[in-house]
Formats: C-alpha cells, sequence, structure tokens
C-alpha cells in the first residue's frame, strides 16, 4: 500500500475557544490558559497540516500538488484540481460564535470575481469573498452542544414577537400577515425577509433603546441563575455581554436568536449548513467537515464587518424546525453521516479493543484523526490525537489496542 502520512496540525487559539477540550485531546498541557478553538485539519492554505515524516518539512498542500495524482487520485483531480476540496476541524467553543451564512457556489464565484475586479485587498477586513468557493458544512457534537440553525416556523417567531413587550411595536401586524399566506411557502419567505429587512435596517439608537430596555429587565434573572440555556434570553444576554460594541450600542445580531431555532445536541449529533441558512454555535465541542473555504457573511454578534446588502442577497428565508441528522451505519464499525454535497463525507469508526476496520483501495483522500483509544496502522501504533492522512486508493486496516473512536474525512467518489 501506499504509505499514509501522520500529520502535525495547527491550532486556532481565536478569544472563544476552549481551555481543555482540544489540549487535552492533543495530549498537551496549557499553562498559560490560552483559549484552543480550532484544531484544522487539511491543506487549506491559511494553516495547512504539516507531513511529519518528511524532511525538510513540507505542508499538506505543497505535497499534494507535488504529487496530486498519489494523493488524490485522477477523479478527485478532474473535479476540484490539485487541491484537497475539504477541510477538517475539531472546534471548542467556550463562548458564543457570531451569527454567519455562507454562499453558493455560484454566488461565491461571482462575488469573488466583483472584489477581484474592485481591487480590494484579500485581507481587506471588508472583503466578503476570500475564495470563489462554497463553504457547505457538516458537524457532529462531541459534548452537549447549543446553536442556532436556520429560522423558527413563523408561528413561534409570532408567538416570541407577542410575549416580549419590547418588541410589541416591532411587528404589530405579524398576526395578521401570517393569517394572510397561510402555508404559501413564497409568501412566508417573504414575510420573513420583510421584517429581517426592518431588523437589519434599524437605526442604531431604537435597536439601542429596545435592548436596553430588554436587558434590564433579563440580566438581573441571568445574574440569579433563574434563565435556562433553552431559553433565548440566556443567550441574548451572554451575547450582550460577549460581543459589547463602541459606546454602548447594542449589536443587532441579537433579534436573531430570537428568530432562529435554538438546539441542544447530544454528542453524536449532528447538523448541516447549506449555502444560505444562517447559524451560530454558542457553547459546546465538535467535529467539522467543510468544503475547502473561508467565505463568510456575517449577520451580527460580532466585532467584524457586517454587509446588511449582502447578507440579505444571501440569507435563505425559509423557516421550520430544523433538521437534527444522526449517523447512518454503513458497516459493523462505521457510521456514516450523510451530507447532501460532493465535496465531502464524514464518517466515524468505533472499534472495540481487539476489533478492527477494513477499508478498501475504493476511496478519495481520507484524513483520519483518533479522537479516543489507539490502534494500529500497517503496524504503527497511533494514539489519541493523532491524525493522518491516507491518499486516494490505498487500501488500510485499522486494528484497535484499546476500544477507540476514530473520525475519517474523505471524498466520495462516483
Ligand atoms: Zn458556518
Amino acid at each position: 500500500m501506499a504509505g499514509f502520512h501522520r500529520l502535525s496540525c495547527q491550532v486556532q487559539h481565536y478569544a472563544w475557544g476552549g481551555y481543555e477540550f482540544i489540549p487535552h485531546l492533543l495530549g498537551i498541557d496549557n499553562p498559560e490558559g490560552k483559549p484552543f478553538a480550532e484544531l484544522w485539519m487539511g491543506a487549506h492554505p491559511g494553516a495547512p497540516s504539516v507531513l511529519k515524516n518528511l524532511r525538510p518539512a513540507t505542508d499538506l498542500q505543497t505535497w499534494i500538488s507535488e504529487n496530486s495524482m498519489t494523493a488524490l487520485g485522477d477523479q478527485v483531480i478532474k473535479k476540484y484540481g490539485p487541491r484537497l476540496p475539504y477541510l477538517f476541524k475539531v472546534l471548542d467553543a467556550r463562548d458564543m460564535l457570531s451569527i454567519q451564512v455562507h454562499p453558493s457556489k455560484a454566488q461565491a464565484e461571482a462575488g469573488f470575481a466583483a472584489e477581484e475586479r474592485a481591487g480590494i485587498p484579500r485581507q481587506d477586513p471588508k472583503r466578503n469573498y476570500k475564495d470563489d468557493n462554497h463553504k457547505p458544512e457538516i458537524h457532529v457534537a462531541l459534548s452537549e452542544f447549543w446553536m442556532l440553525h436556520g429560522f423558527r416556523p413563523l408561528e413561534e417567531i409570532a408567538d416570541a414577537l407577542a410575549a416580549i413587550p419590547e418588541f410589541e411595536n416591532l411587528a404589530p401586524q405579524w398576526p395578521l400577515y401570517l393569517q394572510d399566506v397561510g402555508v404559501d411557502p413564497d409568501g412566508r419567505r417573504a414575510l420573513l425577509r420583510t421584517l429581517y429587512e426592518q431588523i437589519m435596517m434599524m437605526p442604531q439608537e431604537e435597536v439601542n433603546i429596545l435592548f436596553d430596555g430588554l436587558l434590564a429587565r433579563i440580566e438581573p434573572l441571568y445574574d440569579r441563575g433563574l434563565l435556562k440555556k433553552i431559553s433565548p434570553h440566556y443567550w441574548a444576554v451572554k451575547a450582550a455581554r460577549t460581543f459589547r460594541l463602541d459606546n454602548g450600542d447594542r449589536d443587532r445580531g441579537l433579534f436573531s436568536i430570537y428568530l432562529m431555532n435554538l438546539l441542544r445536541l447530544q454528542p453524536g449529533q449532528a447538523t448541516f449548513q447549506a449555502a444560505g441558512v444562517p447559524h451560530a454555535y454558542l457553547e459546546g465541542s465538535n467535529i467539522e467537515l467543510m468544503a475547502n473555504s473561508d467565505n463568510v457573511l456575517r449577520g451580527g454578534l460580532t466585532p467584524k464587518h457586517v454587509d446588511a446588502v449582502e447578507l440579505l442577497k444571501t440569507l435563505d428565508f425559509s423557516s421550520g424546525p430544523a433538521a437534527i441528522l444522526e449517523g447512518v451505519p454503513v458497516s459493523g464499525s462505521e457510521i456514516k453521516y450523510p451530507a447532501p454535497v460532493a465535496d465531502f463525507a464524514l464518517s466515524c469508526i468505533r472499534l472495540e479493543r481487539g476489533g478492527s476496520h477494513t477499508q478498501s483501495k475504493e476511496h478519495g483522500p481520507d484524513c483520519l484523526l483518533v479522537l479516543e483509544g489507539a490502534v494500529r496502522l500497517a503496524g504503527e501504533s497511533l494514539q489519541r490525537g493523532e491524525v493522518l492522512f491516507v491518499p486516494a486508493g490505498s487500501g488500510y486496516s485499522l486494528a484497535a489496542d484499546k476500544q477507540s473512536v476514530i473520525w475519517r474525512a474523505t471524498v466520495p467518489l462516483d
């Protein structure tokens, strides 16, 4: 078999990261209490993994571009060029992340070309499109995991608007309009768009008055421990304290906490973020697999650039309960998390002590993470926290020395 490669992967120390989960996974101490937000496994130019067994040190993107046929196989090269199509991550959120949405492929291509033509430098904080790729993503909770995902059913939004006195004048006609549109999907999307546009375009002063009032009422409840995480109020207070804007302005992203589905995932549960679906990770650790892109449009809860016009172009105003995904067994040891994209596939291999898992030659470029336990591959021992790249088309067999959990990213073949 073509050899596998142990990877040394980079950590992103974003301020919202946790202190323990990723250091513990990697078996390192964190005496300075640095935030460990994300472990990037892959070939993204922003933080490519490095092949440990090569001298001089070579990063995965360079190695793949020089050995693309071996690394990726012809099918993947034909479709994606000599690049790894996915980016694989472990993420640990202690504090919440911004509300975000990712563009479709067509939109990313058009947006990227327009910003290139306009001469906006790629590192400019006002730049929306860092590359011309879409960024669908799937993630699986590794702990209890809190997040916002998609817009709530409109009837729930109506209830939320009615139940919160500070929202009284926001859309007083909403129940009437809602009755008018009934179940018509276009009408429902249009109704939600109108409300969302109103919020995004509202004068800052009005946003401040509204949330100063609401927060004055709910912050004492938060401080006395009377708000539970299942209540949007809990996250609104947390968000208001996390994202303090200049001169005391309130972040209008706070509205979205009341408009979006608030999810509490159990370990092993997943969601898929298609283009246009707004989402925000609030708390917990997960494993995440996405197309190799950095295109993010933000909808608030961030000190970063918010481009309301581009955001409104991108958002999918469909509403309804969020789809929570479970893994589907594909063999006795592997469960797959189906995502409706061709760029990547995510699965989890669970082995009892003494158990084994065999992968045939028919596979794309694989990235394996030993999340728990220890396994042997081709006579070599792999410990918890190790990450491997296995070139396309090379069969392999994992044998567990202990009860083990291995996460696998790959590119599905036709
Ligand atoms: Zn995202």
